[in-house]
């Protein structure tokens, strides 16, 4: 397990998908399930889809180094229904030694891991503890893909795969070197934002809006997507937090709703949105475990997108409370009885249901793969695209490196090191390193 520990610590492996967790920190002993997550929960990407398309051989390659250094016996491979019938996948469907395939429904929001566990397994994640507390890693199709090229050739992640989709003619997945400028990539594609429209690092619901002038593919891009501004999905993504708590201190009726539909909550978590609303900010300023179950929420947005008739979106208010509770180092540890509901199996929301709740299923078109762009001029590579410390330049200005060389060393505790994504000269930005190309 160490030799594999230090596989994906050396090589920069991080959770392709997610909020970037080192891959290598999610090792553990205790594990009797691998469960890689191939769920693309979110609408209108297909990163994962097209990487299984094109690349299964060598994510399953990634999946059996994993087997084989920790002595897992059993990994699931699980991919909602409509993507197992793209790849002509089915349930159980052996695709190597030890690795199966799990389908799973078309609903929102199945990549949660909680959900995608208890989905795949049957297995509950206490609230508040870890996969492993259930015997299961879980690690996405990309970190597998990632992982193979490190062991094979020795590679370091130096390059993302990514959904360029929402309203275009043409939404493809593409394969480019971290640290390049969206607006770049929007050129070579022949892409222009017209007034109106937002763009998005992530899926419509829970992508983060950016400047695509300013911002850059970082390890864990999935997608980038560009909206009209009139779109839930968009609305739901630039409600400012003063207006969502006054929003909700004014008008909402109590309907329970939110908590109703909340996937947490029908996961048994004592995760109550509307009881969230309800609680006065300044409050849970001074006394913030009063909101330590905000912790529980995944950020889906079922609540603000779908369940609230009022325009209230009581997901912008537990983000604050969350910030509110990690400010305070507070996290959720009460043990308790936490049974999943029955009436969960009714309250799933189809997928479709979901895509029209965001407004955008008239931008869902099935992307396949658009090859590799790779003649960028200059590159930013974020030292902090994963949780924990940020990396430590191991470079100065000036220094020239080609692609694959060590820029920033892993700081001491839960980090990762960076690597040039192209041959060229070094700059040192403000948490960032920038790499201009060598012509
Ligand atoms: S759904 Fe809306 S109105 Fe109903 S309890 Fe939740 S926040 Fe309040
Ligand atoms: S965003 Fe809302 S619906 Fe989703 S988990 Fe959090 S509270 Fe529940």
């Amino acid at each position: 397990m160490q030799e594999l520990k230090n596989i994906m610590r050396n090589f920069g492996i991080v959770g392709a998908g997610g909020a970037g967790f080192p891959s290598y920190a999610k090792l553990a002993e205790g594990a009797n399930l691998l469960l890689i997550n191939g769920s693309e929960c979110e609408p209108l990407l297909y990163t994962d889809y097209v990487i299984l398309k094109n690349e299964m051989t060598m994510v399953l390659s990634g999946i059996s180094e994993v087997l084989s250094h920790t002595g897992i016996p059993k990994a699931l491979l699980a991919v909602k229904s409509h993507t197992a019938k793209m790849l002509g996948l089915w349930d159980g469907e052996k695709l190597a030694e030890k690795i199966y395939v799990r389908e799973l429904p078309d609903v929102y929001p199945i990549g949660d891991e909680v959900s995608l566990i208890y989905e795949s397994t049957g297995r509950q994640i206490k609230p508040g503890k870890l996969p492993i507390s259930e015997g299961v890693i879980v690690y996405n199709v990309e970190t597998m893909y990632n992982l193979a090229r490190a062991v094979r050739f020795g590679e370091p992640i130096t390059k993302k795969w990514l959904t360029v989709g929402g309203a275009i003619d043409n939404p493809t997945v593409i394969k480019v070197p971290i640290g390049a400028k969206i607006s770049d990539i929007f050129k070579k594609l022949g892409i222009e934002i017209r007034d109106g429209y937002t763009v998005l690092d992530g899926g419509p619901s829970m992508g983060k809006v950016i400047n695509p002038t300013t911002y850059s593919v970082t390890k864990t891009t999935k997608g980038i997507l560009i909206l009209p501004n009139d779109t839930e999905a968009i609305r739901a993504r630039t409600v400012s937090v003063k207006m969502a708590v006054a929003r909700a201190e004014t008008a909402c009726c109590q309907c329970t709703r939110c908590t109703d539909m909340c996937p947490r909550f029908l996961l048994g978590y004592p995760l109550e949105p509307h009881k969230m609303v309800r609680t006065a900010m300044g409050a849970a300023t001074v006394m913030p475990e009063m909101v330590i179950s905000a912790t529980l929420c995944c950020g889906c947005g079922i609540c603000e997108s779908l369940s609230c008739s009022q325009g209230i979106s009581p997901r912008a208010v537990i983000e604050n409370y969350k910030s509110l509770l990690a400010k305070n180092k507070l996290r959720f540890n009460l043990d308790g009885d936490y049974n999943v509901r029955g009436e969960r199996d009714y309250r799933m929301i189809p997928y479709k249901k979901w895509m029209s709740a965001l407004g955008v299923t008239k931008f869902d078109k099935i992307a396949d793969y658009g090859g590799e762009i790779n003649d960028f001029s200059r590159v930013e590579i974020p030292l902090s695209s994963h949780i924990g410390a940020p990396s430590v330049p191991s470079v100065i200005d000036g220094d020239t490196v080609k692609a694959g060389d060590l820029i920033a060393k892993a700081a001491d505790g839960l980090s990762l090191p960076q690597h040039a994504s192209v041959d060229g000269t070094v700059t040192l930005g403000i948490n960032k390193i920038i790499i201009d190309k060598v012509r």
